[in-house]
């Protein structure tokens, strides 16, 4: 398997979040070409804001290695992560960080805020963008603008502005 293979579970993780109401964000983390853990984010339905697909990957890692440190193992994700899970990524040192679509809103990997990528912290994985970034952000528009199309009351945001609100 090679890293589109790894990013399209990523994505068919997306997928199931989009059929359950939730933002379909997708994260798999790989070591030694296995899949240790796969997730999407599910704060909606857990009421819980530390639900990104990120954090249950790297918490049900952690879990499999009994370990907080994920040395050598890879996180693809389908949106660059936010703050919190930048920070979350950094303290259990992923190697690298594979992902699909920026986050013009959260995006803690370059795009609005460098929390990765930031030499002066302990830990800097290696960062991969645009890794299958056209299904990517597909998956996050056609949320987006179905969400819109149900509730006529949403803001009407532009459709190349991915909106990330999750
Ligand atoms: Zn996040």
């Amino acid at each position: 398997m090679d890293k589109h293979d790894y990013m399209k579970l990523a994505l068919a993780k997306a997928e199931e979040a989009f059929k359950s109401g939730e933002i379909p964000v997708g994260a798999v983390i790989v070591k030694d070409g296995e899949v240790i853990s796969s997730s999407h984010n599910t704060n909606r339905l857990e009421r819980n804001p530390l639900k990104h697909a990120e954090m249950t990957a790297i918490e049900t890692a952690s879990r499999h290695f009994m370990n907080e440190r994920l040395d050598g193992c890879d996180l693809y994700v389908t949106k660059e992560p936010c703050a919190m899970c930048a920070g979350a990524i950094i303290h259990s040192r992923l190697r690298k960080v594979i992902i699909g679509a920026k986050d013009i809103k959260y995006g803690a990997c370059g795009t609005v805020l460098s929390v990765l990528g930031n030499s002066r912290l302990n830990h800097v994985p290696e960062i991969e963008f645009g890794v299958m970034e056209d299904d990517a952000s597909q998956i996050l528009k056609m949320f987006f603008k179905d969400k819109r199309g149900r509730d006529p009351g949403h803001k009407n945001k532009s459709h190349e502005n991915i909106p990330c609100d999750r």
